[in-house]
């Protein structure tokens, strides 16, 4: 233990772990406890395919600050894609084909047209690559996060730093094992709960891991169909958005009917092993919640809801969380900081 203020942050899915990273970073003397009743492959965080890619409805408070998580996120990402960490921490780059039959609008994406290395309308000869019909399409280059890597990555570095875990579920931000100065909120759909949070929805989602080392670069079609090449050869084949499920088994028909939009996209997917099936619920929310509140004394700064959208989004939220509960902070324990 240091002199410095008791922080704790609830949640270990890419949120609360890019949280918990970022203010260690800020300052060696917090106390840092990650508080979460699940950790690295047992989180929703863990089932995403986690491409970077947000989708054009994904939503802050405002434009600006929409497009300042976005933007931020991608470079704290290209930090790590760029060090000698980037295997052991998940990040891989590789460029991406979104096709649609039905249209136009679905393959452009505003908020990160001006980022990411390449976006482009596709030509002629590339409508044909995939599957037949495809009337209009993008290519685009981005990353890959990887949280079966990532959330261990961080957790690793975490602990060899001096940060505490416990394994617990929480009940309420007054309730919790120890006092603590400040509580970061990242339960994602646990905030539903913690909260009392009638805005926040799952949206149900499953995929399939299959053996494809041959592929190098994502597909997307219509229908919320989408190839997405992995580290070990392993890639994701989705999809599905269900509204207000909480369904967590794996459904047949899902399952089939993700099969066959992505072997007509790609017929070489038919040979390939099935590893695993993967249910998730996605925490959606509108707008995705990044604020400080006192409950019942206790200081909580917010960082949930982020949809579909949050291995992408996480850091650029993270930061605002951690900036916000910095000013808390601030005005009570000055002398610790
Ligand atoms: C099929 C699928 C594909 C996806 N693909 C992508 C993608 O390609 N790109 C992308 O950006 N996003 C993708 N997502 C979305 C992404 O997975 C989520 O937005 C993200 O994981 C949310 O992270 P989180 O840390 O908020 O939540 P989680 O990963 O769910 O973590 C929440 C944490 O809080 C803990 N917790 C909750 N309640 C409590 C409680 N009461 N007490 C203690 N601990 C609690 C949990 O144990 C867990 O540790 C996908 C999601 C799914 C389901």
């Amino acid at each position: 233990m240091t002199d410095g203020p008791n922080i704790a942050v609830l949640g270990a899915g890419v949120v609360g772990m890019t949280v918990a990273k970022l203010l260690q970073d800020e300052n060696r003397k917090f106390n840092i406890t990650i508080i979460a009743d699940s950790f690295k492959e047992n989180t929703t965080s863990a089932v995403a395919a986690g491409i970077f890619r947000p989708g054009t409805s994904f939503c802050g408070p405002t434009a600006e600050i929409t497009k300042k998580w976005i933007n931020n996120s991608w470079y704290y990402w290209q930090d790590i894609l760029k060090s000698s960490e980037a295997p052991q921490a998940g990040l891989m780059s590789f460029s991406s084909y979104i096709f649609s039959k039905e249209r136009y609008t679905v393959t452009r994406n505003h908020l990160i047209e001006d980022l990411v290395p390449i976006y482009r309308a596709v030509d002629k000869n590339e409508l044909k690559i995939c599957g037949e019909g495809w009337k209009y399409g993008s290519y685009f280059s981005t990353i890959k996060i990887g949280c079966e890597r990532y959330l261990p990555w961080v957790e690793r570095q975490f602990l060899d730093k001096g940060g505490k875990i416990i394994t617990s579920t929480v009940e309420s931000f007054t309730s919790l094992p120890e006092k603590y100065d400040l509580v970061f909120n990242c339960t994602g759909l646990g905030a539903k709960l913690l909260c009392n949070d009638h805005h926040l929805v799952p949206i149900r989602g499953q995929v399939i891991k299959v053996k494809a080392p041959w592929l190098k670069t994502a597909i997307y079609g219509d229908y919320d169909t989408y190839i997405i090449p992995g580290f070990d050869g392993i890639a994701t084949l989705g999809g599905v958005r269900q509204y207000d499920s909480y369904n967590m088994k794996i459904c047949k028909y899902d399952s089939a009917a993700i099969l066959e939009r992505c072997c007509e996209m790609l017929p070489a997917l038919k040979k390939a092993e099935i590893v695993a099936h993967k249910v998730g619920l996605r925490p959606h929310r509108v707008p995705v919640r990044v604020e400080p509140e006192t409950v019942n004394g206790v200081k909580v700064v917010h960082c949930y809801g982020h949809g579909g959208y949050g291995v992408t989004c996480a850091p650029g939220t993270a930061m605002d969380a951690v900036r916000m509960g910095l000013d808390l902070l601030k005005t009570n324990v000055k002398t610790k900081l």
